[in-house]
């Protein structure tokens, strides 16, 4: 390895696991190393893991501990990024935990955190989908419905750590709407993640709908897609749905940020160009002609790697 280039580290932190990865300065990530969280062992425990897997991470490539230009990590919660503390993760039990501050201490180097779909973004913008693209707007369609936007290779953080919380848009109209578990109600969330879909498909099947779902006894996301895919009437017209809602959600992000170009991520968006071409369906029937032209709906590449990518990236992307 060329001693002389600048590396970056970046940490993905998960409920059960970490994975840390190096990355060169253009976001090409060299080396991914993996060990469990521990959560058990709360805050102190899990950042020492941190700081082993990183300097394992470091040592086996061979590189030198000085070309390591910046260290980041993506952490599930809410964050205050400027001081670099995790105001509360609810999956890994965290509140008021200052990370930066710890990690910096353990491995006397600049550490930036921000949270998981953020740096999952940036991570797309730096050497995914979006590489090269200035104006991006990530979603990742997982659990819930995770965003980050990029303006001029700016990661918009906003005031208080809020920007980019695009599933939490109130697409949904009042008559149609259901409780979030953010605590509002009709947010994109709701109808367009794993479990928006899930919940649709099993009020279609309480209700006493014809469809091929009724058999199927843990129903997940995945079992709709396909049952759309097959043919399912009933399915088809719940995936049309959160198709239709994300459409609008992007439509809505057009004349506000006006991206060049929206990455779909996340286990839902493994259903490929049959939900892609449903969204940009609904994305072209709601947005102005000036905003839509020559903006297209891509799948994110890096798929489980966006995290340590996107994380190392902070120090880039700043
Ligand atoms: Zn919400």
């Amino acid at each position: 390895m060329d001693k002389s280039q600048k590396l970056y580290v970046g940490i993905d932190l998960g409920g059960t696991s970490v994975k840390v990865g190096l990355c060169d300065r253009l976001g090409k990530l060299l080396a991914v190393y993996e060990g469990p969280t521990e959560a058990e062992k709360r805050a102190e425990g899990v950042l020492q893991n941190i700081e082993l897997y990183v300097r394992e991470l470091v040592g086996r490539e061979g590189c030198d501990w000085e070309q390591i230009a910046g260290i980041g990590a993506g952490i599930p919660g809410f964050l205050d990024m400027e001081t670099g503390v995790v105001k509360a993760s609810p999956n890994l039990g965290w509140k008021d935990v200052p990370v930066k501050a710890i990690l910096e201490e353990r491995l006397g180097k600049e550490v930036r955190i921000d949270n998981d779909a953020n740096v999952a973004a940036l991570g797309e913008v730096w050497s995914g989908a979006a590489a090269g693209i200035p104006n991006a707007v990530c979603y990742t369609l997982g659990t819930g419905v995770g965003g980050g936007i990029i303006i001029k290779n700016v990661l918009c953080q906003g005031y208080s750590g809020m920007g980019g919380e695009i599933g939490h848009l109130g697409v949904v109209p009042a008559e149609e709407a259901i409780t979030c578990g953010c605590g509002q109600k009709g947010c994109l969330e709701t109808v367009s993640s794993a479990t928006g879909i899930i919940y649709m498909a099993k009020e279609a099947v309480i209700r006493g709908e014809q469809t091929s779902l009724a058999h199927i006894r843990e129903l997940t996301a995945k079992d709709v897609l396909d049952a759309a895919k097959a043919g399912d009437q009933v399915a088809a017209r719940i995936v049309d749905r959160a198709a239709d809602y994300l459409g609008k959600s992007m439509a809505l992000l057009s004349v506000v940020v006006n991206p060049q170009r929206f990455v779909i991520g996340g286990g839902v968006a493994k259903a490929g160009s049959f939900l892609l071409d449903q969204i940009d369906h609904h994305f072209r029937k709601y947005a102005l002609e000036n905003a839509k032209t020559n903006v297209d709906i891509v799948p994110a590449i890096l798929g489980n790697n966006a995290g340590v990518v996107g994380a190392a990236g902070l120090h880039v992307f700043g």
